[in-house]
């Protein structure tokens, strides 16, 4: 607060205070009983009114310095929720503090269930997931053990309905661990090749049901990531290529090394995402025109997790897409200089013999 600012605040005391000295003066100044000279009374105004300055300038510091508590905790950001005011002397301001720091404890509080309950639903969701994957492990040795004693087709579709729920149980699993991956995660060394091929095994199904053919192109490459997640990440960018892609296409994997990156494209020659939408797909819950078509129901959540989990392990994602010809999305991963510096892919030092 300026001196300015707080002039304007108190214009009006001022005003009365001015209005009050001229009339005293005045009254005594008329008075025919006082014997008063103008110049003292002068100069008696003058010395009140530089007292008063003098009062006004301690009182403008006290106030600077109390408004300065409060703007501090707004630059302070989120730390500003546990800081509570220091009590004051003054009445008003003990008010104003109490009633603060009542909102702080009030708001910490409301914060604490909030959090709690989510932990609890959490708790609940990976219990589920837990829970639910005993079945389903049960009904996969099932449908194996009905191998050959059984019709082909019905056990096809059996296994490609087992593998769409394994692969949506995944999802929720992930979707509710996004919030704690920095206590789950491993970077290490891994080579891209059999990571992808592992992708593609889990979706062999969906992959022979709509007669999609694969291809993998490029070299082996190593590059520092999670195991787990990348292969989540991996495997929603193949089933959307499989899902958006009509019977009869190709998905095709692309590993490529540049001097600042690494990459890993999935393409698909399916139907293509129209230009306007391609800037919300990393938006979560958002379908779209072939989310919304796609005769298989669409949550909207794939490339979402996929985009969050990238930039928590230090890779990103790109997209680009025609309609009618296929979408490609790529995974980056850009390469250290050293160790310690962001990214998460390790460029191997030139060794120069
Ligand atoms: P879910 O992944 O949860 O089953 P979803 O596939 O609809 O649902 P996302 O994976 O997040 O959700 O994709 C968001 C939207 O982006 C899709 O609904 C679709 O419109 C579009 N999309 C994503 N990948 C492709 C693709 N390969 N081809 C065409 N459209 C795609
Ligand atoms: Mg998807």
């Amino acid at each position: 607060m300026t001196f300015k600012q707080y002039l304007h605040d108190h214009l009006a005391g001022i005003a009365w205070y001015v209005i009050g000295l001229a009339l005293l003066c005045f009254g005594l100044w008329l008075d025919p009983r006082q014997r008063v000279r103008w110049d003292t009374l002068l100069y008696m105004a003058v010395l009140i009114t530089g007292f008063a300055a003098v009062l006004l300038v301690w009182h403008y510091t006290r106030t600077k310095k109390w408004v300065k508590a409060f703007t501090d905790r707004t630059e302070a950001g989120v730390e500003a929720l546990d800081w509570p005011l220091a009590a004051s002397s003054n009445h008003e301001r003990a008010a104003i503090i109490e009633a603060y720091n009542h909102v702080l404890r009030e708001h910490r509080q409301a914060q604490s269930e909030l959090i709690a309950r989510q932990q609890d639903q959490k708790a609940f969701i990976d219990s589920w997931v837990h829970e639910i994957k005993v079945p389903l492990a049960a009904a996969g040795l099932l449908q194996d053990s009905l191998d050959g004693k059984a019709p082909e087709k019905p056990l096809d579709e059996l296994a490609l309905q087992l593998d769409k729920i394994n692969f949506y149980v995944e999802q929720v699993l992930y979707y509710s661990r996004l919030d704690s991956f920095s206590k789950d995660y491993l970077l290490r060394e891994y080579d891209l090749k059999p990571l992808v091929d592992g992708v593609i095994v889990d979706q062999r199904n969906s992959f022979i049901d709509r007669r999609i053919s694969f291809a993998l192109n490029g070299d082996s490459l190593t590059v520092v990531t999670d195991e787990k997640w990348l292969r989540f990440i991996l495997g929603q960018l193949v089933s959307n290529a499989l899902k958006y892609t009509a019977p009869g296409g190709q998905v095709t994997a692309t590993i490529a090394d540049a001097p600042t990156e690494a990459t890993l494209t999935i393409e698909d020659t399916g139907i293509g995402i129209p230009s306007d939408e391609l800037h919300r797909v990393f938006e979560k819950g958002f379908t779209g025109t072939n989310g919304r078509n796609a005769n298989q129901r669409s949550t909207g959540l794939g490339l979402y997790l996929a985009d969050q989990l990238s930039q928590k392990l230090g890779h990103h994602l790109t997209i680009t897409s025609t309609v009618d010809q296929g979408t490609a999305v790529t995974i980056h991963f850009p390469h250290l200089s050293f160790y310690g510096e962001s990214g998460t892919t390790l460029a191997k030092p030139a060794v120069k013999h």
